[in-house]
């Protein structure tokens, strides 16, 4: 089942995906929920992020293809970061290329939004923790991160974080299809499968740092392939069983 948040006739609501419509939901799926009569189609809609998190965890290097094509040695622990939860923008809105840097990169990450207050959760228990998982792009400002050398600046940037547009439950999040294309150019195109450290063991590893709460979103890392964005590029990410993600980059 896959959920979406959107606006119709400037009305917030949530639905459930019926081919290519939506069954308008009363409630959300954080809470609850039951469905109405209404049926909206996708067209019809403008779509909101899929949750709204009181923080934003990335992790660094999690895919073999990736440490591979850098030459990187394969982490023994997650290295993880955050991003803004300013920073979230759904489907369909614009990428803001900013104009202190010369270099925005595009990562396409499967995301995990987290059900209900996680802390200290073995892997074994890290599913019933978990809302679901929807696509995300963790836009980073590549020269502004070398500059620093740290990456708060460069991941933090307002729209450096789309998500969306569906948060689909019940999936196995371990072997799904994951592919970027820019301009319907194809520069990325992977598996979960090739994750290093898999979303069991990076929720129950950030469980032990930090309490997670409801709408918390974990970025689960990129494969290879990561590369520039320019202004007027189109930006999508497509992961299987979820959808597809598409951005618009414009000029600050
Ligand atoms: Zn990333």
């Amino acid at each position: 089942m896959r959920f979406a948040h959107f606006i119709y006739q400037e009305t917030k609501h949530w639905g459930i995906l019926e081919g290519k419509l939506l069954k308008v939901l009363q409630g959300s799926p954080f809470g609850e929920w039951k469905e109405t009569e209404a049926m909206v189609s996708l067209s019809d809609v403008t779509f909101l992020p899929p949750c709204y998190p009181s923080k934003i965890v990335c992790v660094g290097l999690n895919y073999r293809d990736h440490a591979r094509e850098l030459g990187m040695m394969i982490p023994k622990v997650p290295v993880i970061f955050l991003k803004p939860p300013s920073a979230v923008i759904g489907h369909g809105q614009k990428i803001v290329y900013p104009s202190s840097s010369q270099q925005v990169d595009y990562e396409a990450e499967l995301v995990v939004v987290i059900k209900k207050t996680t802390r200290y959760v073995p892997v074994e228990n890290v599913s019933s923790y978990i809302m679901g998982l929807t696509c995300g792009n963790d836009v980073t400002a590549r020269d502004l991160q070398r500059e620093d050398g740290q990456w708060t600046r460069a991941k933090s940037f307002d729209t450096f974080c789309p998500l969306g547009p569906f948060l689909a439950v019940d999936l196995d999040p371990n072997c799904l299809k994951i592919k970027l294309t820019v301009n319907g150019e194809v520069r990325q195109n992977s598996s979960t499968s090739e994750m290093i450290f898999t979303v069991a063991e990076l929720v129950s590893f950030i469980s032990s740092v930090m309490t997670l709460y409801p709408g918390d979103v974990i970025m689960t890392g990129t494969p290879s392939g990561v590369g520039p964005l320019r202004v007027g590029d189109v930006v999508s990410v497509e992961i299987e069983g979820i959808g597809v993600l598409t951005n618009e980059v414009i000029a600050g």
